[in-house]
């Protein structure tokens, strides 16, 4: 229990540095003799896995998403980070586009399987097995958005239930009557659940839902949503984080609530400096570069994934000596506000506003004017809340830890979006609601 390869995962940290450079030679072999994008970036470099240690590795050129953006918009649709014929392609999934140009991310078999085999690890670690019954609430799209998880239940053996197309309360329901004992979604849509399921009259904490896997977006790691949503369904809950260029490389396991392991089996991590681009040493927070070591048909090396992390290492109490972020995944690098002359995440925002009792759902408004860029938060009350008593508890909760005070506006009970997939709680300019 707690892992799919028992061996592997516990690996002391020499072990494991072999793995790496074996999974990639093989990723370099694939590279020359068929990725014209990394051929053409890496050509120039000496850095042989099989005869080098991984000192010569962290010398090669980082890679951007940019780049890949760029590749795939002078060779449309898939660009060159390619290593195989393209009829050896059997899935593709793109970036949900939130942030701009969406990446084409096409998969062979094998590179598909590696998906699986990353998904099984997290499924390990959160003591998933086939006996479980999954549910994902929430309609399949072009991203990769738990499509790996469900793909990977099948290889474990664990039934899905897929719950596309219905309402929350027709999910609910659906929930109830094949009694799921893991949901995987979004934070976000983990606490509208628990808002229907109080409307409906639906008791979540006696129902068979043990754990969620959550993904895509901030929560899992910030300590106040994590509460309230482990409060509401009474129900474990695992941070999980992935990207469709990278991989499934963070995964919580039983032992470390809150803090994220990487699969070092799967991906060298590093941090860096985003400035600079020099390697910062463990403890030291800045943006995680990582290398996918198994996904050799469309890999990413020293790829810049904008995550602000704090990397540590030593063996977890789960007997992994995988690296782990406490806290998990700090913000988005460039989703980063200066407010005021604070630098401010959303992430941070959340965690204060979950904490105060009474607020459904929050947005937060940047207004710049000039060389002023201020905060708007619209706060929504819950529906037996005191308006006007909120508004003044979540000020004071901000103000207490960002030593600067946003303007607040209450908004109507069910007045903000709620959100299936990805949530988009920050706007610019002062836009209509
Ligand atoms: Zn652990």
């Amino acid at each position: 229990m707690g892992y799919f390869d028992p061996v592997v995962e516990t690996l002391d940290p020499p072990a494991l540095a072999r793995l790496q450079r074996e999974k990639l030679a093989a990723l370099f072999d694939a590279i020359r003799a068929g990725n014209g994008f990394y051929r053409r970036k890496l050509g120039a470099f000496e850095f042989d896995p099989r005869r080098d240690d991984l000192g010569g590795f962290f010398e090669l050129p980082l890679t951007t998403r940019a780049e890949l953006e760029g590749d795939q918009t002078a060779h449309p649709p898939y660009g060159t980070n390619l290593s195989y014929p393209l009829e050896q392609y059997v899935r593709l999934h793109q970036t949900s586009g939130t942030t701009g140009t969406p990446l084409r991310m096409p998969d062979t078999a094998a590179s598909w399987q590696w998906w699986i085999r990353s998904w099984r690890t997290i499924f390990g670690a959160a003591d998933v097995t086939a006996a479980d019954r999954l549910m994902y609430p929430f309609s399949f799209g072009p991203f990769i958005g738990f499509w790996s998880a469900f793909e990977s239940a099948f290889d474990l053996g664990a039934m899905s239930l897929a719950a596309g197309g219905m309402t929350t309360s027709a999910r609910l329901r659906y929930l109830l009557d094949n009694r799921a004992t893991v949901i995987c979604c979004t934070p976000t849509y983990a606490l509208r659940m628990a808002e229907v399921a109080a409307e409906v009259g639906v008791d979540l904490v006696s129902s068979s839902v043990r754990a969620l896997i959550v993904a895509g977006e901030p929560g899992g790691n910030i300590p106040a949503t994590r509460a309230k949503i482990e409060t509401a369904w009474g129900a474990r809950l695992f941070d999980h984080i992935g990207a469709t260029e990278v991989g499934a490389w963070g995964f919580e396991c039983v032992e470390n609530p809150g803090g994220v392991h990487i699969n070092e089996a799967e991906f060298i991590a590093e941090v860096i400096d985003p400035d600079s681009g020099k390697t910062l040493p463990d403890g030291v927070p800045g943006e995680l570069v990582l290398t996918n070591l198994g996904r050799l048909g469309t890999p990413v090396i020293r790829y810049r994934t904008n995550d602000r992390v704090c990397l540590t290492r030593g063996r977890c109490p789960c007997g992994r000596s995988y690296a782990r972020l406490e806290g998990g995944v700090i913000g988005r690098q460039d989703d980063m506000l200066l407010i005021r002359g604070n630098n401010v995440f959303p992430a941070a925002i959340e965690g204060i506003l979950r904490g105060v009792d009474g607020v459904a759902e929050f947005r937060l408004r940047v207004i710049e004017s000039g060389a002023l860029t201020d905060l708007e938060v619209d706060v929504e009350p819950e529906p037996a809340a005191d308006g006007k008593a909120l508004v003044e508890r979540a000020a004071n909760a901000l103000r207490d830890t960002l030593h600067f005070r946003p303007r607040l506006r209450l908004v109507a009970p069910g007045a903000l979006p709620r959100f299936e997939m990805k949530s988009r709680r920050v706007t610019r300019g002062d836009g209509e609601l």
